[in-house]
């Protein structure tokens, strides 16, 4: 009998999204897919899946970037999104203008008073760090850059807060 596998990124319980196999049956609600192949071997043959999992999320990790992530996930034991937010904790903990508020990453530009495109369309923003409270921060250059997911919170807290 033939098995058919896919590999799939879906959303997982919560809400990170990772990359798993699965049998076409047990298929979730998933944002990318690729297959059918006969066998769990080939898909993991065909799309450069390493033969350990991430050591976060417990998602397949591949290896078909190009360089230098195959070699930087191997070593972290980490899938390509998780490598992302080890770098964006090894970001968060070395520059204070990046700020972790309400479980979402945050980066502050230099304020510009020429036309030039700003973040939240130009919006002030005032931020005070954990580390430095009476420093109110005012800012009208402010990026999210994106939500942390629960697997990575405990690693990644809030550093910051908006008043
Ligand atoms: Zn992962």
């Amino acid at each position: 009998m033939k098995k058919y596998w896919y590999i799939t990124e879906y959303k997982a319980k919560d809400k990170f999204e990772k990359i798993v196999f699965c049998k076409e049956k047990d298929l979730p609600q998933w944002t990318s897919c690729i297959g059918p192949y006969d066998s769990e071997e080939e898909a993991r043959e065909k799309n450069m899946i390493a033969d350990f999992v991430c050591s976060k999320c417990g998602g397949l990790v591949g290896l078909h970037y190009t360089d230098p992530y195959p070699q930087r996930l191997t070593e972290h034991k980490l899938c390509f999104k998780c490598e992302h937010f080890r770098e964006v904790k090894e970001v968060a903990e070395r520059d204070k203008n990046r700020v972790i508020i309400e479980g979402n990453s945050y980066h502050i530009e230099p304020d510009r008073a020429d036309g030039f495109f700003k973040g939240f369309g130009g919006r002030q923003f005032k931020i005070v760090r954990n580390d430095d409270p009476t420093n109110i921060i005012t800012t009208r250059n402010l990026w999210h850059q994106g939500e942390i997911p629960e697997v990575w919170k405990k690693d990644i807290p809030d550093n910051a807060k908006f008043v």
